[in-house]
């Protein structure tokens, strides 16, 4: 059992340790990345027996660092499997990008964590051990390094909901590591019922949508869940989920050459971010070699992000982190899996 996936009651109840402070130690050395044999204000003894019946879910097994500053890492899970995160430095904080499944069933044509489909959920303790994990390693056990979290890692948050949502509370618990909700931000490839449950479970985390695509027809050559839910559907969940929430919704846009960044997309984007809050994140396509799509240059999407401005659309090219050591999507795992093969 993970300790990780428990809250600070669950593992008093869990437990049940006399005298009643130590759950307290137990728990603010595992908030603070502690592996339990190193929480040193636990007896010896207490942390040998622990020890052999509980984990904390998450290794650090690889980490590549950028000339950026951003770093690459893949963690390993108690049962083998392989997840992989990127850590990137801002002037503002650090953001941590977030796995929530080991592969992905949405089968993206753009990324790379569909390739292979779903393996499994991760824990609401595995998506934990990946922020304390990181902390340790930036700054020491008691060096809060992360200030914000992306839920976009390989799979797709919204389909592994209920583990999700407790990892979103214990990561903002005012007894754990408290990264305020607002600093999180949860991406969807669109999943519109469960945005709904998002709104209305009250989160407050900044909802951000893979849109990709500006008709039905090029977004289902993309993404296979466009075959059941059209453009307007997820829109009008987003609205639902501004009107709840009050939080800016962002749509994600990867620009990909001859598909979706022409005159007419420009006027459809236009339309689709019409009467409420939202922004698009410009995406420059990182090649993904088992797939045949094509970025664009630098100046056709400048030239995009120019048209855009031009109708008031608010939009940035977001920046790019690794491109040196495979920062997209699902590149270092695949790399890793298909090492091990040979
Ligand atoms: S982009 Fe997200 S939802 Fe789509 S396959 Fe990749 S991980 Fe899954």
């Amino acid at each position: 059992m993970n300790l990780l996936d428990l809250d600070f009651d669950e593992l008093a109840l869990t437990l049940d340790l006399s005298p009643s402070y130590r759950v307290k130690q137990l728990y603010s050395g595992l908030q603070a990345g502690l592996k339990i044999q190193e929480i040193s204000a636990l007896p010896l003894a207490l942390r040998q027996e622990l020890g052999e019946k509980y984990t904390v879910g998450v290794e650090i097994i690889e980490k590549l660092v950028s000339v950026d500053g951003s770093m690459k890492l893949l963690y390993r899970l108690d049962d083998g499997n392989i997840i992989e995160g990127v850590f990137m430095p801002h002037d503002y904080g650090s953001t941590l990008c977030v796995s929530t499944q080991v592969g992905c069933r949405m089968g993206c044509a753009f990324c790379a964590s569909g390739i292979g489909g779903l393996v499994r959920n991760l824990t609401s303790g595995e998506m934990l051990g990946q922020v304390l994990s990181v902390n340790r390693l930036k700054g020491g056990p008691l060096e809060r390094n992360i200030t914000n979290l992306v839920l976009m890692g390989s799979g797709e948050p919204l389909d592994n909901y209920d583990n999700v949502v407790k990892f979103l509370r214990l990561v903002s618990s005012e007894d754990g590591i408290n990264i305020s909700r607002r600093n999180i931000s949860l991406s969807t490839c669109g999943l519109t019922d469960r945005i709904r449950q998002l709104a209305d479970d009250g989160l407050g985390v900044t909802l951000s949508i893979s849109l990709h695509a500006t008709t039905d027809e090029i977004r289902r050559q993309l993404m296979p869940i466009a075959n059941k839910y059209s453009i307007s559907e997820v829109v009008d969940a987003a609205k639902y989920y501004f009107n709840k929430t009050g939080r800016r919704i962002i749509y994600e846009y990867s620009m990909i050459k001859g598909k979706n960044i022409d005159y007419f997309d420009v006027k459809r984007l236009k339309e689709i971010t019409k009467g409420y809050p939202s922004h698009i994140n410009l995406i420059m396509l990182n090649p993904v070699k088992e797939k045949h799509l094509e970025g664009c240059t630098k100046s056709e999407a400048e030239r995009f992000l120019g048209r855009l401005h031009a109708e008031k659309i608010s939009a940035t090219i977001r920046k790019s982190f690794g491109s040196d050591i495979m920062g997209a999507c699902g590149q270092l795992r695949r790399s890793y899996l298909d090492s091990k093969k040979e």
